[in-house]
């Protein structure tokens, strides 16, 4: 039997939920998916929920007794010291984080993230024994242009010596259009998988071995009534989610639907 990557669904919550929606979440969350509250149950699928820095702590608290991963959403480049408002790896390490989104693209086009910091990044998560989930993915305008694959091939390939760095099973990527985040407008499946495919064939030549550990996640739109489309192609291994994911029924129902 061949084994694949462990799939994943990842929620990040952006600048979203406060103290009483975490606790209430993690409360709806027990009831729906008791099993991921079960420690001597196998999950077949990782779940991961990346919350707001302050709410970090709390959630960790909440997730306890859960089989369910704790992540944030962006890190400091640097190692700690005088960086007012930075977060470093050590810190999340320090606060039991597995996980870390790098390169999404509201950091990359809001923030002005370049390559070079997102390298940084990774670098700093390497460090701490983070798993760094380095987001790629295309405009509009350059998917209409027939760009979209080598646009997106050459985001990894700006960051294949740092990615390179990352352990073959300690690394995460998720591909995710930006026409297609927080608009509603979901890319087609065939469409996904065809990125998701040449981002496999560009770790089987770039980085030996990591496609069969690399989990390759689809995030853009992701919703209970469009998931199960993305979840049964062959090189979509899960999804990142940021809207669907801010509510405990529709988060459990995605879970559910790659358990299926
Ligand atoms: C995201 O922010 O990574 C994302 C995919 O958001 P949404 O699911 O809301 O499109």
């Amino acid at each position: 039997m061949t084994t694949g990557p462990t799939p994943l669904i990842a929620a990040n919550w952006k600048s979203n939920q406060y103290w009483e929606g975490c606790v209430e979440f993690i409360n709806e969350l027990k009831e729906l998916l008791p099993e991921q509250f079960d420690l001597g149950h196998e999950p077949p699928v990782d779940v991961l929920i990346c919350p707001p820095f302050p709410y970090i702590p709390l959630m960790g608290m909440l997730l306890e007794e859960a089989t369910i991963y704790l992540g944030a959403q962006d890190v400091s480049r640097f190692d700690g010291g005088a960086y007012t408002g930075d977060v470093s790896a050590a810190m999340l390490a320090d606060l039991e984080c597995d996980y870390c989104i790098v390169g999404h693209s509201e950091r990359r086009n809001v923030f002005s993230d370049t390559d070079e910091l997102i390298a940084q990044k990774i670098l700093q998560l390497i460090e701490q024994e983070l798993v760094p989930i380095l987001c790629v993915g295309e405009s509009l305008e350059t998917r209409d242009t027939g760009q979209a694959v080598d646009f997106t091939l050459g985001q990894l390939s700006a960051l294949k010596t740092e990615l390179g760095r990352c352990e073959a099973d300690r690394l995460v990527i998720a591909y995710e259009p930006l026409w297609a985040i927080g608009t509603g407008r979901n890319a087609e499946p065939a469409d996904a998988q065809e990125m998701c495919a040449a981002i496999r064939d560009w770790l089987r030549d770039n980085l030996r071995g990591y496609e069969k550990t690399v989990p390759i996640l689809y995030g853009g739109s992701v919703k209970p009534e469009n998931a199960a489309a993305y979840f049964c192609q062959t090189d979509i291994d899960g999804a990142l989610v940021g809207g669907a994911s801010l509510k405990a029924n529709l988060f459990a129902q995605l879970v559910r639907l790659y358990k299926v």
